[in-house]
Formats: structure tokens, sequence, C-alpha cells
């Protein structure tokens, strides 16, 4: 080895738990730094995570880095320990964890340095006459009603629905113009104008969960429940407007940017300070400009999804994760992190508060509130005025449906529409039918890759299976007995879209589901026409509840509330209250009631009836008895080791000699459950199995784990096998 080179220890993006050693010279490149390594016939981008004093391999084996790719450190300390600890907390190679929380062009090598982000803004032509003469111009008008807020970021525009042709028309008729937003470390500090007459006085409530959170005398996070348009979001403006005048950024998670295009514009509205966003609709370019503007301090609030967790800033002052129920904040491939457990750790490492707010808390987070590892606080009227709506529990059984409609659902309908209201109507099943079957032998149409039934898809004449996305042509004939007679069974929203468009011809029905959102801007679109009231019946799956406020609806039907009473998943009634709650908070306005209407053949059910009669302050506490009692989670922790595999033979072997592993090691207070197979055995042509580690204790199922996993890593496996390893699963 030349002298001058020097040992440094390199995570790299494999699936490998172990590190690697390199050589270096002088100075070393610090911890932190991206750095260009051969491994095997290629060449990977690695962070440098320390500099030890010894290999175990022979030094004249080791090879030196190519290149150095940072000067410092990418990662500022209190970020760089979280990511450590989530790689042991998660048991996820470290290597992965790191690559994960980098942008897209920073893991390909990318110079950490940033380019100005491209903004659009009114040009001074845009007066209200010209602006007026848009009104056959639906997507234009859209544009320069979000620009009347102040500029905004290319992306945030496309993500709102508004892309690329409309601008360049808008442009082309000199109503708006391009300019390159060059962001300086924190100016926004010295024009930071808070508009502070558009907010509005708090109220009691309001005032004292303010309070609370600004005398609080440790560092706890706080819980806010409060219900929906109790003023939440008042609270989250009031906080960081605090945090703003001391020069503090902001981070703000939410389950989807796309949804929360209200959310957005109120932040804007109150803040003449730099807000960027962090969603799926960016590509690499803005990600990385964004990443590095937090970084700098240039950015003063970030609003993004999960993965915004791992954002470095310059001066972190507050987190707010919105409605910390959503379960799209658990990643649920590769590396299965919760970005509001994250949220929580980084807050505590950062030594800042975090606020998690929700009409309807997880069971976990509400379970911390209760043993006091949470600050609760609790809102229960209305900030608007807002009354709340009223609730009918139909029980369908012996009712002729239509369409899974009881005729009560329809006459309330036609009531409703006829003063001028809308009604939305929700049905988690998209798709014509769930099943395609022949009515002469039985035969129904199953996935061939999957223990699954095709969904029928009418629209566009095939069959499509909901698990491994397989397709194909509806067939004309049975293949069994070669009957002509093929009927649907069961309803999804395509169906019941096309009953309601001829039971009600006077009104128009929209459809709002995965199939037809799927092109970007779609779902905008959609929904600005919802609130335009160009539509009278909306329909869709959960999609259609999450965030949105529309004043006009003023009934509300929840179409199958069954399945989630009866469903395997332990977590289903919860969803099902959570949705219910979120629904009812929706509908009706300040001078109108709404009403939210609930099918079921079980209306007699306990949970049920809980959570009408009492509410879901009073129903989650219900649900986390009998939770204690099944020492089901938050009362005990869970790890669930799965894998899959083309053959039954190798996966069984392999997980037998896990499941081995584990009782050899016999904890007394850890419970394994399996081996065993999930409803759906076999999904996407593999077939699957899991073992669930259960225990009492977190930090004991953490030091079994620790214990556990090097040795099932050692399990020599078949090649064509994958196992993983999902920490708090949200589903088995
Ligand atoms: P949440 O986030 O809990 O759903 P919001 O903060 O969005 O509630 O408030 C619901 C509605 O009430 C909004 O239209 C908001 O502008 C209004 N609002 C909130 N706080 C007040 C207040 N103190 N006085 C009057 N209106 C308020
Ligand atoms: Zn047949
Ligand atoms: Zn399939």
């Amino acid at each position: 080895m030349p002298e001058s080179l020097t040992l440094i220890q390199v995570a790299l993006p494999v699936p490998l738990y172990r590190r690697f050693d390199y050589l270096a010279s002088q100075p070393l490149p610090p911890v932190g730094c991206r750095v260009l390594v051969p491994f095997g016939r290629q060449q990977l981008v690695g962070i440098v995570v320390a500099h030890p004093a010894e290999s175990e391999l022979a030094l004249s084996k080791l090879k030196p880095v190519s290149r150095q790719l940072d000067a410092s450190a990418l990662f500022p300390p209190a970020l760089w320990k979280l990511l450590l600890w989530a790689a042991d907390y998660y048991h996820h190679p470290l290597g992965e964890v790191l690559h994960h929380a980098l942008p897209v062009l920073l893991r390909q090598g990318e110079a950490a340095e940033r380019k100005p982000i491209a903004c659009w803004q009114l040009s001074d032509h845009a007066t209200h006459d010209v602006i007026a003469t848009l009104k056959r111009a639906p997507r234009q008008q859209q544009a320069i009603q979000l620009l009347q807020d102040g500029p905004l970021p290319a992306a945030e525009l496309r993500e709102q629905g508004v892309d690329t042709p409309v601008l360049k028309q808008l442009a082309a008729k000199e109503l708006i113009k391009p300019f390159d937003l060059h962001l300086q470390a924190r100016e926004w500090l010295d024009h930071l104008l808070l508009h502070e007459n558009d907010a509005p006085y708090l109220n009691t409530e309001q005032a004292a969960v303010l309070a609370a959170i600004n005398h609080a005398d440790d560092k706890r996070p706080f819980l806010l429940e409060g219900v929906t348009g109790s003023g939440k979001t008042e609270i989250y403006l009031q906080l960081i407007k605090a945090m703003l005048a001391q020069g503090k950024q902001v981070l703000v998670l939410v389950p989807e940017i796309g949804l929360t295009p209200q959310l957005l514009r109120r932040f804007r509205r109150r803040f003449h300070a730099p807000i960027l966003t962090l969603h799926s609709g960016m590509n690499d370019r803005e990600r990385l400009d964004t990443w590095l503007a937090c970084k700098a301090g240039e950015a003063a609030i970030l609003i993004g999804t999960r993965s915004a967790i791992f954002t470095p800033f310059k001066t972190l002052g507050l987190i707010v994760v919105d409605e910390e129920h959503d379960s799209s904040f658990k990643q649920q491939e590769g590396f299965r992190y919760h970005g509001r457990d994250l949220a929580i750790m980084r807050a505590q490492r950062e030594q800042i508060p975090i606020v998690l707010g929700s009409a309807t808390p997880s069971l976990e987070s509400l379970h911390n509130a209760l043993q006091g590892r949470y600050h609760h606080l609790q809102m229960t009227q209305r900030a608007g005025g807002a009354q709340a709506a009223q609730q009918h529990l139909l029980d369908v059984k012996h009712l002729p449906l239509q369409a899974g409609m009881a005729p009560q659902l329809l006459q309330l309908m036609d009531e409703q529409l006829a003063a001028g209201n809308q009604v939305m109507l929700f049905l988690n099943r998209r798709g014509y039918a769930p099943a395609l079957l022949c009515h002469d032998c039985g035969w129904v149409a199953a996935c061939p890759h999957c223990d699954a039934f095709y969904t029928w898809h009418q629209q566009d004449r095939r069959l499509h299976c909901h698990h491994c996305d397989d397709m194909r042509p509806v067939p004309h004939q049975c293949p069994e007995c070669n009957s002509r007679n093929l009927v649907s069974s069961g309803v999804g929203t395509e169906q019941l879209a096309q009953f309601l468009e001829q039971r009600f011809p006077a009104y128009k029905t929209i459809r709002i589901d995965r199939d037809n959102t799927r092109r970007k801007g779609e779902l905008e679109a959609h929904l600005n026409a919802i609130r335009h009231q160009e539509y009278q019946i909306l329909l869709g799956t959960q999609m259609l509840a999450k965030g949105h406020h529309f004043p006009h609806v003023t009934l509300v039907g929840i179409l199958d509330v069954d399945g989630a009473l009866f469903a395997s998943d332990f977590r289903a009634t919860e969803r099902l209250a959570q949705l219910y709650v979120q629904v009812a908070g929706r509908a009706g306005r300040a001078s109108k009631s709404g009403m939210v209407v609930l099918q079921s053949h079980h209306p007699e059910h306990a949970l049920l009836q809980d959570l009408l009669n009492n509410g879901y302050h009073h129903f989650a506490r219900t649900c986390l008895q009998e939770r204690q009692v099944l020492a089901l989670p938050p009362f005990t922790y869970q790890a669930v080791l799965r894998a899959d595999a083309p053959a039954r033979e190798p996966l069984e072997l392999f997980m037998q000699q896990a499941a081995q592993i584990c009782h050899h090691y016999g904890a007394p207070d850890l419970q394994l459950l399996g081996p065993l197979s999930p409803v759906m055995e076999r999904r996407a042509g593999r077939y699957r199995m899991l073992l669930m580690l259960q225990c009492p204790h977190r930090m004991h199922l953490q030091h079994y784990l620790q214990q556990l996993l090097p040795a099932i890593d050692n399990l020599p496996i078949h090649h064509s096998l994958r196992w993983h390893l999902d920490v708090d699963p949200l589903e088995v």
C-alpha cells in the first residue's frame, strides 16, 4: 500500500448488511461524503461511513476509490444520526437506506450543485378584463387563478394539472412569464411579510391548544386530535409563523400533495416566504434543487410526502405531520419505514417540536398520548361554524338493492339533487365487477398468476388482475362449457356509475378512481369541475375522501361497510372509522347540515354502533381495549419476515429454517406465528409465506431481531427466493 493511502469504510447501495473498505488519500473524504468506487466490474456511488483503523482484509487486497464526489458531508449531523438509527431499527442495509435518502441525481453521482428553480408569474398584462376573456379556456383560467396568489414553481403547476402547453399559450398571450428563481440563503427573512390580516382570531379551543404548545416545558411530541374543520391547519399556520419569525425552517408532511391544493394555497396566502413542495410528480432535477434549497436554508417551508422526511435543513425549527393516521406514510417496499415515526425520531434528534394532527388519530399515536408519552391536545368544535352531519345506519338486509344501493338511499338522492345539492357515494371497488362468471357452469375468471379473480373492466373490454396487473380481453364464451351466458358478480364503480346515469338522467355523474385519474392533472381537473358544480353525483373509491372539501355535498353514502367489519386484517375497522369520519366531516356547510348514510347488513355490529353513537374518540378507545385483550399492536410490537418464490419447496424450506432459528433462540416473551401463507397465497406467479414475530417490548424485539437476522441472512437460499423483514408492518 502506498503510504499516502488510508482506509475508509463505505456503504454501497447493495442488499447486503456489510460495509466495504476502500483506500483513499489524505485528506480523507469526510464521513457522509459520496465517493465513486470500483465494485466488481461496475463503479458504484457509495457513502463514507467511517475511517476505521484497520480492515479485516489484507490492505493489499483493497482498492482505492475512483473519485471523491463531495467536499463535505451531505447530511447535517442530526439527519445523519437519524439515518444510522433507521437502518438499525428497520434492519435494512445502511447503503440502501442512505441511498434512498438521497435525490436520484445524487445517487447517480451528479454534483450537489443547484440550478435556479424554474417558475412562472403573472405579467402586468394580466388584468381583470383580460382574465375574464379566458372563460372558454378553463385550464388557462385555472393557471391564472393559481398564479394570482404569487409566483409558483413550474413543477407545482404541473402537479396541479397545468401542463406546459397551457403555460405556453398563456405566455404567447403575454399574460404570464417565466423566470428563474435564484434563492439566496435566508434572504426571505429580510422581507418576510406575514399576511396577518388573513389570520382569523383564534377561538377559545384553538387559543388553549396554541398556548399549551408554546408553553410546554418538555420535548414530548404533540398529538392534536381535532374534528375536521376545528381549525388544526390554523394552529399549524400560527406555529409556523412564529418559527419563520425566528428565521427557522419548517417541514410539513402530508399524505399526498396532489390532493391538497387548498392547503398549499392557504400557506401561500399567509406567508410571503419561499414555500417548496416535494412530491412524486417532480422530475429528478427539480427534486435535487428543492433538496439543496432546503439544505442551504433558502426555502422557508417544505411541504412534502413521506420521503420529504429525509430532506436536510439548515435550521429546522418545527415538523408538522398532517393526517398522521394516513397509511401512505408507510413505505411498503424496499426500505419499509414509517414517515411519521421517523419524523418523531428526527424531531427528538433535532431537539425541535413536532405536531401530529388528525381528526382520526391512529391507534398507535392515540395510545402514546393516553400513556402520556405525547402531549394530548383536543379540539371538538368546528371553527368555521359548519354543523356536524346527521348519520343514518341503513339496514339493507332483505332490501331490493339496485347496483348495491338501497331504495331509501336512492330516494334521499332524489331529494338532495332536486334541491340543487351534490351527492357523494363511496365504493371501494373499481372496475365494472369484481368477478366475471359463467351462469351455466359457475366458472369464474381467475388470474393464473394469483389466488384472485380478475376484475371485469367493461369500458376497456378487459379483465384486469388488481394484484399483478395482468390483463386480457373479456372472453366471449365460457372456456369450460362454451356457454355465452357470462355474467358479473358484485358491483364496481364503473357499473355503479352506469346505473346512476340511467337512474338519474337529469344529473351528471362523475367517477373518481385510479382508472380515470391516471394522467397527470386529471384528478385535479375533475376536482375543479366538481367544485364548479359541473357534476351533481360524485362517485369514487377512498381516493375521493382524502382532504377535499366540497361545500355543496349534502349527502354522502358509504355503500359497502360490511367488508371492513369482517376483514381478516385487524386494522380494517380502524380504517373504516377513519374514512367515515373524514367523509362525515366534509358533508354540509355552515348554512346546511349534511347527512351520511352507511349501508350495512350488520347494523347491530358493536364497533359500528360505538362509532356512530359515541364518535371516533370513544370508538378508538374501545378498539384499543379490544387490541389490548387480543395482544395486538399497539400493545405489542411486530416484525414480519416475508418470503416468496416461484415454487413452494424452496420457500417452505427457507421459512422452516428461519422459524427454527427463532425457536432455537427461544426468548420467553418472543411470540412466533407461522410460518403461514397469507390469504392470497400466490401473487404475480410467486408463492408467499410469512413468519410473524411479536413481542410486548419494542426494545426486546429489536434486540432479538439483531441476534436472529444475521443467522437468517446466512441461510443458504435458492436463487429464486426473495425475503425481507418489515418492522411495524401495517399489513400482514
Ligand atoms: P382543520 O384543519 O381542523 O380541518 P381548518 O384550520 O381548515 O380546520 O379550519 C376549518 C375552517 O375554519 C377553515 O375555513 C378556516 O379558515 C376556518 N377557521 C379556522 N380557524 C378559525 C377561527 N379562529 N375563526 C374563524 N374561522 C376559522
Ligand atoms: Zn361455463
Ligand atoms: Zn394476478
